[in-house]
C-alpha cells in the first residue's frame, strides 16, 4: 500500500501515537471498563483528564495565572460572536484587522449582531491578501478591542511579530491555525481563540483564553455564551465535549514530549522553508505571498495554469500526497504543515514537484 500523507487544512493530520493511544484505551478509560465517551463528565474519571489537559496547555503556552482557560462548542465561527458579546462592553466598538476570509468572517459576525460599532482599522485587501498589514492607524477612536488573524489559513500569511499602532490596546487573537506552533507572549492578548481541528485535536472543542478582569461585565448574556458563567462551572455548564477534550489532552502530553512549543516551531520553520526554497527555485511552481509573511503552517502555491494545477493534485493523490487542493476561494494548491505533520512527508511532496516539473516543463 503506498504511504499516505495527509496535507489537509483542517480536520487535520493528528500524531500518530495519539491515535494509537487512543485506541489502546478506547475500550477500557484508565481501567474503568468504560470508553472515555461513556463516562460523567462529573466524575472523577473526567475532572482528572479535564484538570491535566488544562493543566498542559497552561504550562505549554506559558498561560499566566490571571487568564481562564475555556473548553467551548460551536468551533472559531461561534467566537466571532460570543467575544463581542462578551468584551465590547464599554465602547460598543470593535477594530478589526482584515488580513483574509476568517478576518472577514470575524466582522461579519459581530456585523449581524446589530449591537456594536465595527470598523476595519486596516486590509491587506489591496494585495488580494498576499501580505499583511503591519502598521495600524486607529485615528482617536476608542475601542474595546482590535481583532486579528494570526495565522491566515487560506492565504498562508502570518503574524510573527504583532502590528504596530496598537499600544495599549486589548488585542483579541484568532490563532485557529497556529495555536501551539508559533511562539506567542499570551500577554500580549486579552482573549486567543482557536478551533481545536487544525493544530490541537478533533472539532468539537474550541479553546479560548482569557484574561481573568476582562469577563464577567455584561449580565443577561445567554449562559452557554456568558464567560465568566462558564470559567464559574470550569467549562461543564452543560455537557461539555468529552472525547474532544481527552483527544486534545493527548496531543497536549504528545507536545510536552517533543519538547513543547519552540521546539514545534523550530521544526515547523524546518518543514516549510524546505518547501518555500523549492518554490522559490522552481520554474513551474510558485508561492504567491510575501516571503517575510509567510505561514509556517499553511502554504498556498500555484503552476499558473489551471488544467497543469488539476492534473497535479490528480497525480498527487495517486502518490499518497492527499487534500492538496487549495481553498476553493483562491484555487491552485495548499500544503498544510500543522504540528502533527512530519518532515518525511514534506520531503515526500518536494521529491514529487520535482519530478512533476522536468515531466510537464514548457507546459
Ligand atoms: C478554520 C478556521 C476558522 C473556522 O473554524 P471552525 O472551528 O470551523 O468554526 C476560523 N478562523 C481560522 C483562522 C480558521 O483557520
Amino acid at each position: 500500500m503506498t504511504k499516505v500523507y495527509n496535507f489537509s487544512a483542517g480536520p487535520a493530520v493528528l500524531p500518530k501515537e495519539v491515535i494509537k493511544k487512543a485506541q489502546d484505551e478506547l475500550t477500557s478509560f484508565k481501567g474503568s471498563q468504560m470508553s472515555v465517551m461513556e463516562i460523567s463528565h462529573r466524575s472523577s474519571l473526567y475532572t482528572e483528564m479535564f484538570q491535566k489537559a488544562e493543566e498542559d496547555l497552561r504550562y505549554l503556552m506559558e498561560i499566566p495565572d490571571d487568564y481562564d482557560i475555556l473548553f467551548q462548542q460551536g468551533g472559531a465561527t461561534l467566537q466571532f460572536t460570543t467575544v463581542p458579546l462578551n468584551l465590547a462592553n464599554n465602547y460598543r466598538r470593535i477594530g478589526y484587522i482584515d488580513t483574509g476570509h476568517w478576518s472577514q468572517r470575524a466582522y461579519q459576525e459581530a456585523e449581524l449582531l446589530h449591537k456594536f460599532d465595527v470598523d476595519v482599522v486596516a486590509s491587506s485587501k489591496d494585495s488580494n491578501y498576499t501580505e499583511l498589514v503591519h502598521q495600524v492607524e486607529l485615528e482617536n477612536k476608542n475601542y474595546d478591542y482590535v481583532h486579528l488573524t494570526t495565522n491566515n489559513t487560506i492565504e498562508g500569511t502570518m503574524y510573527r511579530d504583532l502590528p504596530s499602532g496598537l499600544a495599549g490596546q486589548t488585542i483579541v487573537a484568532d490563532m485557529s491555525s497556529n495555536i501551539l506552533g508559533q511562539k506567542y507572549n499570551v500577554d500580549d492578548f486579552g482573549l486567543i481563540y482557536a478551533g481545536a481541528q487544525k493544530n490541537i485535536g478533533i472539532a468539537g472543542l474550541t479553546v479560548v483564553i482569557v484574561k481573568r478582569d476582562l469577563i464577567g461585565k455584561v449580565s443577561n448574556l445567554p449562559s452557554m455564551l456568558d464567560y465568566k458563567k462558564q470559567a464559574d462551572k470550569q467549562s461543564a455548564l452543560n455537557t461539555p465535549p468529552v472525547f474532544a477534550i481527552y483527544m486534545a489532552g493527548l496531543v497536549f502530553e504528545w507536545l510536552k514530549e517533543q519538547d513543547g512549543v519552540a521546539a514545534m516551531q523550530a521544526l515547523n520553520e524546518e518543514k516549510s522553508q524546505l518547501l518555500y526554497e523549492y518554490l522559490d527555485n522552481s520554474t513551474l511552481f510558485s508561492s504567491p505571498v510575501k516571503r517575510e509573511d509567510r505561514s509556517l503552517t499553511n502554504i498556498p502555491f500555484v503552476t499558473g495554469n489551471k488544467q497543469l494545477d488539476e492534473k497535479f493534485i490528480a497525480e498527487a493523490t495517486s502518490a499518497g500526497l492527499l487534500n492538496l487542493k487549495g481553498h476553493r476561494l483562491v484555487g491552485g494548491m495548499r500544503a498544510s504543515l500543522y504540528n502533527a505533520f512530519e518532515l518525511e512527508g514534506v520531503k515526500a511532496l518536494v521529491d514529487f514537484m520535482k519530478e512533476f516539473e522536468l515531466k510537464n516543463k514548457g507546459e
